[in-house]
């Protein structure tokens, strides 16, 4: 089998690690998570590195500098996965990783400095309603109130680490502590259509997109569908509709800007009462946070004037700002070269979604390599990647670590 090959089946093993039978679902701390943190052990050892596990439960593997006392390449991605996802979200950066650290240990290979390869325990926060757990217990800064945090069935992050194996009291010892960092490397799917539409296999990334959530209530009055004249109504879903399309102008309007009202509760919510209240879900990312924090204000004003018109009142909360993470110039240009060493066009693309680089650019520089995937699509048992660009990535990967010994 190449490289390639074992990186599909691969794929295909932790697929078959999930809490439902139909469908993956792999959750922080579950015993389908255990199943496939045993396996990545196993392959890491394969590849000729040394496995260890911290106390949230990310698996290391520490590939030997070819002299003691050099700095670390961090590489890898996630393990925890969605309800009902597929099978490369997150899992094949960390079977790629292995895979490149396998080429090394095949051809007796050491590089002037050593690299760990890192399966967090928890990126998409199903269990616990949180990001980046993860990574961010590397970087250090996950902080005592997150070990509070509950599940559905109230038990803590705390209780669910204990669980695992982790000593929560020692979290702290997580935070990287292996000395100097050359940086993080994470291939990721695209979760996006644009490699495809491109016809290339892999694009280098140039930046994460900040993010914006804000949660919108709409008050007008509720009142019988039948007997309230139309032009006395205070209709909040009307209002909204014209918000939600308000949204989709402002982005429409701006390039590479994405907003997204995902969520729309109605209430009363029955069909011979007019909408007196309805509350929604409004989503902003850019991969500039100047464009995107301008974006905000933008559709916050307007929403604010199609409540006055409509004499609906509208309140913002905000729920969450994130900004944007641009990847490391040294890292993606090393990248870059990397592709055109396999004699492909390199192309930069931001990221829409976030990554557990997010949580790393505290400890160290980031660089991302996305691969391509069917239809953009991902979150869903229809991710689809190649063996043939999955072998590139590979192939770039190896070329990356070959430029970074002789930078
Ligand atoms: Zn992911």
């Amino acid at each position: 089998m190449t490289g390639a090959e074992t990186v599909m089946a691969r794929c295909d093993e932790l697929a078959a690690c999930s809490e439902e039978a139909e469908r993956i679902t792999r959750p922080f701390g579950s015993p389908s998570m255990k199943k496939a943190q045993e396996l990545v052990g196993r392959w890491i050892l394969e590849a000729g590195m040394r496995v260890s596990r911290d106390n949230v439960g990310n698996v290391h593997g520490h590939y030997e500098a070819a002299a003691p006392g050099g700095p670390t390449l961090l590489m890898g991605s996630h393990l925890d996965t969605v309800r009902g996802a597929g099978r490369y979200d997150g899992m094949l950066g960390v079977l790629v990783a292995i895979a490149a650290v396998q080429e090394l240990h095949d051809a007796g290979h050491t590089l002037p400095f050593a690299i760990d390869v890192i399966a967090f325990a928890d990126e998409e926060g199903l269990r616990f309603g949180s990001t980046y757990l993860g990574s961010r217990a590397l970087a250090g800064t996950l902080s005592p109130a997150d070990l509070n945090l509950v599940d559905a069935r109230g038990i803590s992050l705390a209780q669910a680490i204990t669980e695992v194996g982790g000593d929560p009291s020692r979290i702290a010892d997580d935070r990287w502590h292996g000395g100097d960092l050359i940086g993080f490397v994470e291939t990721h799917i695209e979760q996006g259509p644009v490699l495809e539409a491109r016809l290339l296999p892999v694009g280098v990334v140039s930046a994460i997109a900040g993010q914006n959530r804000y949660a919108l209530t709409l008050k007008g009055e509720a009142g019988h569908a039948g007997t309230v004249p139309m032009n006395g109504r205070r209709d909040a879903l009307a209002a909204a509709a014209e918000i939600v399309l308000a949204v989709e102008a402002e982005a429409l309007a701006r390039p590479g800007l994405v907003a997204t009202v995902g969520k729309l509760d109605v209430f009363p919510g029955a069909t011979n009462v007019i909408p007196g209240q309805v509350d929604l879900s409004l989503d902003v990312r850019h991969s500039e946070d100047p464009t995107r924090i301008e974006t905000c204000a933008h559709i916050l004003e307007r929403a604010q004037d199609v409540g006055a018109q409509r004499n609906v009142t509208v309140t913002v909360k905000p729920v969450s700002e994130n900004a944007a993470v641009p990847c490391s110039a040294r890292l993606s240009q090393l990248l870059s070269r990397a592709v055109e060493d396999a004699r492909l066009e390199v192309l930069h693309l931001a990221s829409g979604a976030g990554h557990d680089g997010v949580a790393i650019e505290s400890l160290t520089e980031i660089g991302m390599l996305f691969v391509r995937c069917k239809g953009g699509v991902s979150h869903s048992p229809a991710e689809s990647v190649t063996t043939q660009d999955v072998a590139v990535a590979i192939d770039v990967l190896g070329n990356f670590l070959e430029r970074l010994a002789a930078a």
